[in-house]
């Protein structure tokens, strides 16, 4: 291990964290609000109406975020995603996206959301150069996806689905939060589809996040469970890693397969010794693990009206804090505690 950060961080020359793992990667939450309510995400009170939202002031605006950004990029970090609450509902996002990609040096800016806007979004965001989307999708059948986000969707979503492969988005990631006794009925109708259409579908591990979470030890499938259950189907053909991968493992289900599976397992075989991430919040707090609550509050750095060099110090405190690996089941196991954190919040 080393003892301090290695990093050309002011010249450009990219990030090392104390675990030499390369920082390149930013995932920004631009809202906690969301236009649907997923069971694992709000409370119960908040699936009755009674919503905790920040307030706009706290909120980081586009100016400051663009900032933020700016001196990540002049630091090393090549990649952002946006994320929420659900990024499209936040009001002139289009514009804030343009700006966004404007930025010299940051080549790659991805979205990550529930589809349900992408009907109407989706061509300015590919001529923006937003071309590579993630969209979540935990049920095909329209009355599940309803009990699920609290929203009848289903409709709309498959529409920004075929919206987006229209356009030439690629890669196009379907997220599939498996979750026993829920939907993992239909793990296998996921896996067909990556034969029928050109998506990764990817299947992720449900993690205990926040009072929110309906997590429990009955609930979670690990992704040991989900590849033995696939493999009834055909084989699992292990696919080369590609840049576009992130922690996913890859595969095709038989050699025809149009699209390809992904298995995301936060839990099961955690992928912190890869991990390329920091996340800023929708509350402005830079954060180094998804499942780590210790936060630098990055907002009032901006609103101290302070140097670039204090967001670049932020930013390395971050990385510098960024643990080895967040250890959810020890402490899950030890204390019976989660990670605190709202994942609308947080960024999903
Ligand atoms: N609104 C956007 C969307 O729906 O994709 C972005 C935010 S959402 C929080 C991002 C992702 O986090 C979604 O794919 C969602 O399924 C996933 N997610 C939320 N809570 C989770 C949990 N407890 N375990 C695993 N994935 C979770």
């Amino acid at each position: 291990m080393k003892s301090e950060i290695t990093s050309s961080s002011s010249g450009g020359g990219g990030l090392t964290d104390l675990f030499c793992r390369s920082i390149s990667y930013l995932r920004l939450s631009l809202t906690d609000r969301c236009n649907l309510r997923c069971m694992y995400c709000v409370t119960e009170d908040e699936s009755n109406g009674c919503l905790s939202k920040l307030g706009h002031g706290d909120l980081l605006t586009y100016e400051e975020l663009l900032r933020v950004v700016r001196v990540a990029v002049a630091m090393g970090i090549t990649k952002v995603r946006l994320t929420g609450g659900e990024p499209l509902v936040r009001r002139d996002v289009l514009g804030f996206v343009r700006d966004l990609t404007r930025i010299e040096g940051l080549d790659d800016v991805r979205i990550t959301t529930n589809g349900v806007m992408l009907e109407r979004y989706g061509r300015e965001l590919y001529e923006a150069g937003v071309t590579k989307v993630n969209i979540s999708l935990d049920s095909l059948h329209r009355e599940r996806v309803a009990e699920i986000t609290g929203v009848d969707c289903f409709e709309q979503v498959w529409r920004g689905i075929e919206t987006v492969l229209a356009l030439g988005f690629s890669p196009v990631k379907l997220n599939m939060v498996a979750m026993r006794k829920i939907n993992d009925d239909e793990i296998l109708d996921f896996a067909r589809l990556s034969q029928r259409m050109p998506l990764q579908v990817r299947f992720i591990e449900f993690m205990p996040i926040g009072a929110s979470s309906r997590w429990n030890a009955d609930t979670y499938i690990s992704t040991d469970e989900i590849m033995a259950r696939i493999s009834t189907l055909g084989e699992l053909l292990p696919l080369q890693k590609g840049r576009h991968d992130g922690p996913a493992q890859v595969f095709r289900l038989g050699a025809e397969a149009a699209g390809s599976l992904g298995f995301i397992s936060p839990l099961s075989h955690h992928f912190c010794d890869r991990c390329n991430r920091l996340r800023l919040t929708s509350a402005g707090a830079l954060r180094s693990c998804l499942l780590h609550d210790e936060e630098i509050d990055l907002r009032s750095v901006l609103r101290q009206q302070g140097p670039d060099a204090a967001i670049r110090e932020a930013l390395l405190a971050a990385i510098r804090n960024k643990p080895q690996g967040h250890q959810l089941e020890e402490r899950l196991r030890r204390t019976g505690s989660d990670c605190h954190g709202r994942m609308s919040r947080i960024g999903g």
